[in-house]
């Protein structure tokens, strides 16, 4: 509907806008694109944390009048008061994320968990609920680990982060407390891994490994992201992005396989091509995360942010951006390449080889499937092509109609919802559409919880005292959990 497409470029920005993580990548991109828009912002409000390092890379917004820098972080109450104070709306950008909350996991749960806390709090003390409008960037993890015909995925998929994956279960943690807030309006958006130029500076990672080659992703350019957040602080953005998840991703020719994205990198770094620079046996299996988004359209056409590029041309960008030396890797021998990369994956806490050399059972258990020993390239080149008419995917079966509208959820729809999850739904009643008011639920193993249609069926969020990873004992008595894991688990493990 021609009515439901609003923000245009024309329109006019919100006044006082705030923004956490503005030194990220994503966070660094969105304020300085708000600062070149001709109808700029009246007051951007940046919360920044006092380092050596930021306090040089803001110096040039510290130029614009309607820059305010607030020296602080996110467990600093006062500061985000300071922040949040008079704001239109939050960019919630701020917090740890993969690879670098990979290696201090604890201090990710407890930065991505209590700054939301704190900022909702901070609009809260300050009587701002039904003003300030609540932006909170979530994650692609949140889906956690899906395989073939499982690939396809989107909001009301249950959030089932890979096991040991403390980011995505931060992610999943904070983005509930959001949804479960009175804030008048919120919307989470789930962003998927981000393509930039930088990027093609970061290829030595021992995480590069744990991307199982026939698993899939929709990428999302830092331009599309960047657009997109300046698109949600349009004063005329449409209402009905509040009180919903929604999925960022560049669309069709960027939904990828593990592998396709590896080619298309190492050529556009003039690497030769994976199979003469990787083992196949290196990368995982499974336990890692990605999906190709139904919802990412979606998102597209009630606020339009895509820039239209396809990955082909953007590749093709990135490598002309290079500077001149790294064509210099044409004329490195492939074999020499192989072997800086066998020593990345030899890394004993994150490397793959480290952890066969270390014999890390419970690690190469996670992420490997016993018994496979047919690891070769071949294998990364099953996964259908993206196209929407492939039929060789499955969309989970959530026990009721996922694609009816919201306004027709009912209290059957919801018992349905609660069977599929191996529970109950314990309410009575429920106006049909009353998709706010929390209801009743009883877990698989009997714990009772309060939380709204919202949260479990457009969230995909369930018990909060059950344990958050999947394990078999889950999958045995949640059949929505048994599908999932199955994609990725032996009939054997099952049983064990
Ligand atoms: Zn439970």
């Amino acid at each position: 509907m021609a009515s439901s497409v609003s923000s245009t470029s024309k329109s006019k920005l919100h006044s006082v806008i705030a923004i956490t993580g503005a030194t990220g990548t994503m966070g660094k991109a969105t304020v300085e694109e708000l600062l070149r828009k001709k109808d700029k912002v009246t007051h951007l409000k940046l919360l920044i944390r006092p380092s050596k390092k930021n306090r040089k890379l803001v110096k040039k917004w510290l130029t614009y009048t309607n820059v305010e820098v607030i020296w602080g972080d996110l467990f600093d109450i006062p500061k985000i008061k300071q922040l949040v104070f008079r704001a239109d709306i939050v960019l919630h950008i701020g917090g740890l994320v993969s690879p670098k909350a990979d290696y201090v996991p604890e201090l990710t749960l407890k930065v991505n968990v209590e700054s939301v806390k704190n900022l909702i709090c901070a609009i809260t003390d300050l009587n701002q609920i039904d003003t300030t409008r609540f932006v909170y960037i979530g994650s692609v993890a949140q889906y956690g680990s899906r395989a073939i015909p499982l690939h396809w995925g989107g909001p009301g998929d249950p959030m089932l982060p890979a096991l040991y994956d403390y980011y995505a279960l931060s992610k999943i943690l904070a983005e509930r407390i959001v949804a479960e807030s009175k804030l008048k309006r919120w919307v989470s958006l789930r962003q998927s891994a981000i393509l930039s130029k930088e990027l093609l500076y970061k290829g030595n990672s021992p995480i590069t490994f744990h991307v199982p080659l026939n698993g899939v992703l929709e990428w999302s350019t830092i331009e599309d992201t960047v657009s997109l957040m300046v698109a949600v602080c349009k004063i005329d953005v449409s209402e009905e992005i509040w009180g919903h998840f929604f999925d960022i991703g560049s669309g069709s020719s960027f939904r990828l396989t593990n592998y396709e994205f590896e080619s298309m990198l190492l050529r556009a770094l003039y690497c030769p091509p994976p199979e003469k620079v990787f083992e196949a046996s290196w990368f995982a299996h499974r336990n890692f995360h990605g999906i190709w988004y139904w919802s990412s359209d979606h998102l597209n056409q009630l606020v339009p942010f895509r820039k239209g590029i396809t990955a082909e041309e953007y590749f093709i960008n990135m490598a002309k951006s290079l500077p001149t030396y790294f064509k210099l890797a044409g004329i490195i021998p492939s074999g020499i390449i192989k072997m800086f990369m066998k020593y990345v994956a030899s890394d004993r806490h994150f490397g793959t080889l480290g952890w066969r050399k270390e014999n890390n059972e419970t690690l190469l258990k996670a992420f490997f499937i016993p018994g496979m020993t047919n690891n070769n390239w071949s294998q990364a080149l099953i996964v259908p092509k993206p196209d929407t008419k492939d039929k060789n995917y499955k969309i989970l079966d959530l026990g009721y109609d996922r694609w009816k509208p919201f306004r027709e959820l009912s209290l059957k729809d919801m018992q349905s919802l609660a069977i599929r999850r191996g529970g109950e739904c314990l309410s009575e009643s429920m106006k049909d559409g009353d998709i706010k008011t929390p209801l009743t639920w009883k877990c698989s193993v009997g714990h009772v919880f309060n939380t709204s249609p919202t949260v479990v069926a457009l969230g995909g969020h369930w018990c909060p005292e059950c344990s958050p990873w999947p394990t078999s004992d889950m999958a045995k008595k949640d059949p929505l959990i048994h599908d999932i894991y199955m994609s990725t688990h032996n009939k054997e493990e099952l049983n064990d």
